[in-house]
């Protein structure tokens, strides 16, 4: 997000006892990972963030949707002219992708939340329809869109 998202920078924490003066304090181990967390999680992560600012009222569809965008393409900045390949990425390149991904994730989670749309319902069945849209016999290996066979796919 380009307001604030919340985390911690780590100033003001305490430092713990025997590391030197002016060491950055050890970063904090997430209490949600991938395999943890659940998309409701996330979603309320997201509903506190914006309800403890009382930021609803700036979190209609339509801006929350600009927003997805425009975050979006602050990710794609990272690949704008020499993207280095994954295993060339620095841990601060990396690091600065993994907070645009979450940055648009955050607003995607928000307008899932502002339309009260279950989001893992909505993937499953775009999944159904992009499993009927592209066949497996007819893509793999390409990804050429598919010519329609006579009689349809029924897909989108
Ligand atoms: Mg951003």
């Amino acid at each position: 997000m380009t307001h604030a998202t919340g985390r911690g920078t780590g100033r003001g924490r305490l430092r713990s006892a025997g590391a030197p003066a002016g060491a950055s304090p050890p970063p904090t181990p997430p209490s949600l990972t991938d395999g943890r967390a659940t998309l409701a999680d996330l979603k309320a992560l997201v509903a506190r963030f914006v309800a403890e600012r009382d930021w609803n009222r700036y979190h209609t569809p339509r801006n929350v949707a600009v927003s997805i965008v425009l975050e979006a393409g602050e990710l794609l900045e990272h690949f704008q002219w020499s993207p280095p390949a994954p295993d060339e990425m620095t841990a601060d390149r990396r690091q600065e992708i993994g907070e645009e991904m979450a940055d648009v994730l955050a607003y995607l989670l928000s307008l899932a939340n502002v339309l009260d749309l279950d989001l893992s319902a909505a993937l499953e069945a775009k999944m159904r329809k992009n499993r009927r849209k592209y066949p497996v016999e007819w893509c793999q290996g390409h990804w050429e869109k598919p010519k329609e066979p006579a009689g349809g796919t029924g897909g989108e």
